[in-house]
């Protein structure tokens, strides 16, 4: 050997012996993935046998497609948008098509992602003509200075930045349709009218099957978390909100902190449920510091924030949530929660109901 390239092994052993943490860096992660379909009164008598296995099958489909973006090595930012963008367009879930109206029978959507490397965000809120919201909420962490937008300004950076605009009836379904109906029925409001571009009633169209009772505490927002082989996090959540939610109103998938929250230096959180009350307690970033600040599990943060801090405000929903050492965690207060999770070696886990592992 050489006696200058003697003197680089040497150091780089030094060096090794010295920092141990260096050698574990240097090793691949194991990938990791966590889903969810949102929170509510998710029940099997509502959602019958048929709901249940089409809800299964989408979100079996939705996280297979994330774990082979982290399989073949991709980031942990690329698997979260590749698995809202399926979750976006399934009208099974309240994001993108199949998202709930306001009570003006508009959609209006809400998403947010960040990347736990460097705590990039981006979250837009009140779109209404990007197709695929996530995408609009990343381009905004990495195409602009800003980490938010809200308003007309929003789609028109979309479709600057080259991104998919629809017609907004694209976002229409007939079963959130006749979900807003019922409730704004029930609730003595008055109901608008069939929103333009909407097919003419009585026409096939798919069904979200949970919600048929018009019930507007069936949530049904979409959210990620994942870890990828470089041992980056990230998060992302997109949602139409809240049914017969007030035009203008924001809930708190869209808030960095709130609904959505990833670094490295902790962990990863997507959330669901009545949003109000995911921002005043800044649920997301809340279990993260109990992660860094406590030295908590991920389980144990995620449940101490759902069911001590946000049942003591009577706030109902869930979180996804993830670690970059691969600890995962599900915590909801609902009858339900859509979820799913797969890592690298595992076995996929599809779960609906409380009562489920
Ligand atoms: N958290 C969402 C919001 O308040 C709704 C949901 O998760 O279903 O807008």
């Amino acid at each position: 050997m050489k006696s200058g390239l003697k003197v680089c092994v040497l150091v780089g052993a030094v060096a090794l012996a010295v920092a141990p943490g260096l050698a574990q860096q240097a090793q691949a992660h194991h990938w990791s993935i966590v889903v969810h379909g949102g929170a509510g009164v998710i029940e099997r008598p509502a959602l019958g046998p048929k709901g249940d296995a089409a809800y299964r099958a989408a979100l079996t489909t939705a996280t297979e497609a994330g774990a082979k973006v982290l399989d073949r090595g991709g980031s942990a930012l690329d698997a979260v948008e590749a698995v809202l963008n399926i979750l976006e367009d399934d009208p099974l879930f309240n994001a993108g098509r199949g998202a709930v109206f306001t009570s003006e029978g508009k959609n209006e959507l809400d998403s947010s992602i960040m990347d736990g490397s460097n705590l990039k965000a981006g979250a837009v809120a009140g779109v209404t003509h990007t197709r695929h919201p996530i995408s609009l909420a990343r381009a905004v962490m990495e195409k602009s200075p800003y980490v938010m937008l809200a308003g007309p300004g929003t789609d028109a950076f979309g479709a600057r930045v080259g991104l998919e605009q629809v017609d907004p009836s694209f976002f229409f379904t007939e079963a959130r349709w006749q979900s807003l109906v019922k409730q704004l029925t029930k609730e003595g409001k008055p109901v608008p009218s069939r929103p333009a571009g909407a097919p003419p009633p009585g026409e096939a169209v798919p069904v979200a099957f949970y919600d048929e009772a018009g019930d507007s505490r069936s949530h049904g927002t979409t959210g990620v978390v994942a870890l990828d082989r470089n041992g980056n996090i990230a998060a992302g959540t997109s949602t139409g909100g809240l049914q017969g939610k007030m035009p203008g109103r924001v809930g708190d998938s869209p808030i960095i902190g709130a609904g959505t929250y990833a670094s490295n230096q902790s962990c990863a959180v997507s959330a669901t449920g009545s949003g109000e009350y995911f921002i005043r307690l800044g649920v997301a970033r809340e279990i993260c510091n109990l992660v860094a600040f406590k030295g908590m599990g991920i389980q144990q943060a995620a449940d101490q924030v759902i069911h001590q801090e946000l049942e003591a405000l009577h706030g109902d929903g869930g979180v996804i949530a993830l670690t970059p050492d691969g600890q995962t965690a599900f915590s909801f207060n609902t009858p339900g929660m859509f979820r799913a999770r797969l890592a690298e070696g595992g076995k996929l886990e599809v779960h609906i109901y409380k009562d489920e592992q």
